[in-house]
């Protein structure tokens, strides 16, 4: 979403430009040489001696590679380096097929002094083309005393090398730069052996490996017999009672170990040998496979999502997050608030070298310009790498407030509706502020809201109501808020003060039960205890980012989700979790949308709906034309429009851009046919009840 996401395009372009690139295998920085620089080299390091330059051909490939050798022999090559060994290139020349080689072919022999620059340089080109940008330079006295440069990033410890990085390297969108073991999303699913084996005093025969469900005669459960009775138990045993070896057979497999099993037909026993997959193994493999959403959903029952082991939740691939600029890679960046991250670019020139200064100077400037904005708008406590679907939309509109103030246009109408919405108090200043200087430059700014403060900093209010639904819908009073709050209008009242909603008198002390958190430090939380006490309304409050919605939503919910559903969203870290005993539900109510088809709406959802067709189905009219309750559904043949299958809405595949809905023209958005809406309630149809808004329903029946 706007201004984030360009911070972010910035950094790659920092990183892709300007960053630093480390070995993966030694930390040591990764070298580059320019032609020039090579030759520089060469003359400095090597000065005087006598050099081989040679062409890296072959790296650690396994091969007789004969055919090679000839074809650089037909080409008058004359010697060659084998695994570190500088020989002649014979005829019918080939090495052990079996093993792992290391082959360089001569390009010249000469000695690295001022007056053979130009030779130098001839034979570094050709050996460069042959060796792909590559050159190993040996000393030819003593050959141990050996260099390999390369025109590509390249660590000269170990030989391995990155490309030359592009921004697509650094966003977990790209191939380039998504971790190949998560696809870029961070997170693997992984076997959850607690919900393989849910309680170890259950036997395998009573479903104490739960993927294999209760003791039938299956292929799966003849292997898992036979299994047994070569490891002298029997699948009545309790699991806890199985011996190790056994039971990590039974869930790991048998791997290259062959089994022989005796394996029961009905014909008779036919003893085979086999191999044994294990139940994990069969699991994940169904998960992976399937074509079924049923197997899919399945198998996902005894998986649990993780941070993905290879990237660390980091989403991007090894080489990548090996680029660092100020010893911090872009996956660190990711991790700070803007806050943090102003702090680190502030002064950033100072840590960098001169090079990266020239390249970095405009990106530095752009990124900083962003990150004051999005500070302006009360987002401080933001991270780069927060999802935009877990950003509320009062933080979206905040991020695009951001964006328009670094526009810096003029004469344009902004139209926001709740922008403080989630926002501290604290923070509330800074986007009134925020909101002034888009006026103050030019613009015209409406603010739909209910935050007093706010309404109080308007030149203009206008207030509208009284009510909500058929009780609203005049304009009750407006002007500057001086002259607004002494009118006699409840809005004006609460605004002035005048009103107030009074704090009770009395509060609830709860059951006496309680649940204890310790030691939760997810994100910024500095291993806090904290309990729960049971039976009561229980308020968390906090600025913006310090820490409520971590604790809340990100550990303690998944805990009682875990507990009570094996849900598998994973909790922050914690120590102990105590009281869980007290708890049997937990429901968790967010502001995620009840459903993302036209199909929902609010009263299928809450069931109020099915009452509502119960009713119509009861109206004579119905009766005699013999509508049932199916009748009014629109999820179901029968009395819905055919054309639109009762969407009342037409879907518009857009390809890459969102879904377009547009009404039915057959039965113009009214979901049902002809017939069904003739039959009325009180006046009303099917289709005009789902039309009323809460209070108008609630009057009206
Ligand atoms: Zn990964
Ligand atoms: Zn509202
Ligand atoms: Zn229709």
């Amino acid at each position: 979403t706007g201004t984030v996401t360009e911070i972010y395009d910035f950094l790659r372009l920092l990183f892709a430009r300007a960053g630093e690139a480390y070995s993966y295998n030694t930390g040591k920085k990764m070298v580059r040489y320019s032609e020039e620089e090579m030759v520089e080299h060469i003359l400095g390091h090597f000065k005087n001696k006598r050099i081989v330059l040679l062409a890296p051909i072959v790296k650690g490939r396994k091969g007789h590679h004969r055919e090679l050798f000839e074809q650089f022999r037909k080409q008058g090559y004359l010697r060659v380096r084998v695994d570190g060994e500088l020989m002649e290139l014979k005829e019918k020349m080939q090495v052990d097929r079996y093993k792992i080689h290391d082959i360089e072919i001569v390009i010249d022999r000469l000695t690295a002094e001022a007056a053979s620059k130009l030779r130098i340089i001839e034979s570094l080109q050709i050996a460069l083309k042959l060796g792909k940008d590559q050159v190993l330079v040996v000393n030819h006295d003593k050959p141990d005393q050996f260099q390999l440069l390369s025109k590509q990033l390249m660590c000269s410890d170990t030989g391995i090398s990155y490309d030359e990085p592009s921004p697509n390297a650094f966003s977990f969108n790209s191939p380039y730069g998504a971790c190949p073991h998560c696809k870029g999303l961070g997170t693997v699913f992984q076997i959850d052996l607690d919900a393989v084996v849910p309680d170890k005093t259950l036997s395998i025969a009573d479903g104490g490996i739960a993927p294999l469900g209760l003791a039938r005669d299956t292929h799966t459960f003849s292997q898992v017999k036979a299994l047994a009775s070569k490891y002298k138990f029997d699948i009545h045993t309790p699991i806890q009672q199985i011996p190790a070896r056994a039971m990590n057979m039974l869930l790991y497999g048998s791997e290259t170990e062959r089994l022989e099993l005796d394996v029961e037909f009905e014909e008779g026993t036919q003893v085979y040998q086999s191999q044994f997959e294990g139940i994990v193994n069969m699991v994940i493999r169904w998960f992976h496979d399937t074509g079924s959403d049923y197997v899919k959903q399945w198998a996902e029952k005894f998986m649990i999502i993780r941070d993905c082991p290879v990237c660390d939740g980091s989403r991007l691939r090894k080489e990548s997050l090996w680029f660092k600029i100020d010893q911090k890679n872009i996956s660190e960046l990711n991790r700070f608030n803007l806050n943090e991250l102003q702090q680190w670019f502030k002064g950033i020139e100072k840590r960098l070298n001169k090079k990266q200064q020239m390249i970095a100077g405009e990106i530095v400037k752009e990124i900083n310009e962003r990150i004051d904005f999005l500070l302006q708008v009360g987002l401080d406590y933001l991270t780069l790498n927060r999802s935009s679907r877990s950003l509320s939309g009062g933080e979206s509109q905040r991020i695009r407030l951001a964006t328009q103030i670094g526009s810096k246009l003029k004469g344009i109408t902004y139209i926001l509706d709740e922008p403080s919405i989630g926002l501290h108090q604290r923070d509330n200043e800074k986007l009134i502020r925020a909101l002034q200087e888009l006026r103050d430059v030019g613009n015209t700014v409406i603010v739909v809201e209910h935050d007093k403060d706010i309404m109080l900093q308007a030149d203009h209010l206008i207030d509208i109501g009284p009510g909500a639904g058929r009780h609203g819908g005049h304009i009750v009073s407006e002007g500057n808020p001086k002259k607004f709050i002494k009118q006699k209008t409840p809005t004006a009242g609460y605004l002035s003060g005048r009103l107030r909603i009074e704090l009770p008198e009395k509060r609830r002390s709860g059951n006496g039960q309680a649940l204890m958190l310790k030691g939760a430090s997810g994100n910024n939380l500095k291993i806090v205890d904290v309990a729960f006490p049971l039976g009561i309304l229980i308020g968390v409050t906090g600025v913006s980012g310090s820490g409520k919605s971590t604790l809340i939503t990100e550990t303690f919910y998944p805990i009682l989700a875990y507990h009570v559903y094996h849900s598998k969203s994973q909790a922050l870290p914690y120590k102990s979790i105590k009281g869980l005993e007290h708890i049997d539900k937990v429901i968790e109510i967010d502001q995620s949308p009840i459903g993302r088809t036209p199909r929902s709406n609010p009263a299928t959802y809450c069931g109020f709906f099915n009452d509502v067709r119960q009713l119509f189905a009861i109206i004579p009219e119905a009766k005699i034309r013999g509508y049932k309750p199916g009748r009014f559904s629109f999820n179901v043949k029968g009395g819905r429009c055919e054309t639109c299958e009762g969407a009342g809405v037409k879907t518009i595949e857009m390809n890459f851009l969102p879904d377009v809905h547009v009404h039915c023209e057959r039965c113009n958005g009214k979901r049902f046919n002809r017939e069904t809406l003739e039959i009325k309630y009180r006046g009303k149809s099917i289709s005009d009840v789902l039309e009323m808004t809460v209070s108008e329903a609630s009057e009206f029946f």
